[in-house]
């Protein structure tokens, strides 16, 4: 599904537009010309639909150059080590979902906890997998035409990026699971969700002035984007939580 002319959505769940697998965070495509990457994997339940999707839109899966990894939660990481054997992809991720897919470390994805309260099948495991490019804040990748920041956004887990790009003075960010449509968030009563770090990753994006937001879960937004984090943050400001998704 084309969303911009450089980007589409090629995976969703139930918490978004139900392109895939029901557990699937939202996947997109960035379309860079001479480089294509994938942003965030799925939860690798049905993995051939997004590879199918990334066919379906005309593009040989040979194309696709860079996995980026929001951050180390089943529903985002789970499709890597398909995505990943089936199109040589490197993986670009942080230090903590580097050792998280890895080892398939089910403590610091909470997915021994997920699994406990039933969110997750009890036979679910993440496959494990290589990390190729290990980022931390600020740090800069190359996707063809389009230069993609790595911005630390920790509070919904640790470990948690957010990728942001500038086109044609357009300002996009990968946000995954730090802020949706008006201003949401996503809490969660797990153990490296901090609401404080949470607020200060809000207030890190305050003055990007945002035009496109590319959330993990729910819908799109494709202009005027950064009031959803002025939203977000009116809540923080005043020692309050915005609502969650959850
Ligand atoms: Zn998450």
């Amino acid at each position: 599904m084309r969303l911009t002319n450089s980007i589409y959505l090629i995976g969703s769940g139930s918490k978004g537009m139900n392109l895939t697998n029901h557990y699937d965070c939202n996947v997109f495509l960035l379309d860079g010309g001479k480089e294509t990457a994938i942003i965030d994997a799925g939860a690798g339940m049905e993995p051939e639909k997004i590879l199918k999707n990334i066919e379906d839109i005309g593009f040989k899966l040979s194309d696709v150059n860079y996995l980026f990894l929001t951050h180390g939660h089943a529903d985002h990481i789970g499709g890597a080590k398909t995505i990943k054997e089936n199109t040589g992809a490197k993986i670009v991720a942080s230090d903590l979902t580097y050792k998280i897919l890895k080892h398939g470390d089910e403590k610091n994805s909470s997915i021994d906890v997920a699994k406990k309260a039933g969110m997750y099948p009890k036979n679910y495991s993440i496959g494990t997998c290589e990390v190729d490019i290990v980022v931390k804040d600020k740090d800069e990748i190359r996707v063809g035409n389009f230069v993609l920041q790595a911005l630390s956004t920790p509070g919904h887990c640790e470990g948690h990026l957010s990728f942001y790009f500038i086109q044609e003075q357009n300002k996009f960010l990968f946000g995954g699971d730090l802020v949706f449509y008006e201003g949401k968030v996503a809490t969660q009563f797990i153990n490296d969700c901090n609401v404080f770090k949470l607020g200060q990753s809000i207030k890190k994006m305050k003055d990007l002035n945002l035009d496109v937001l590319l959330p993990g879960h729910e819908t799109v937004v494709l202009k005027e984007a950064q009031e959803c984090i002025e939203k977000s943050w009116s809540y923080f400001e005043k020692l309050q939580l915005p609502p969650s998704i959850l």
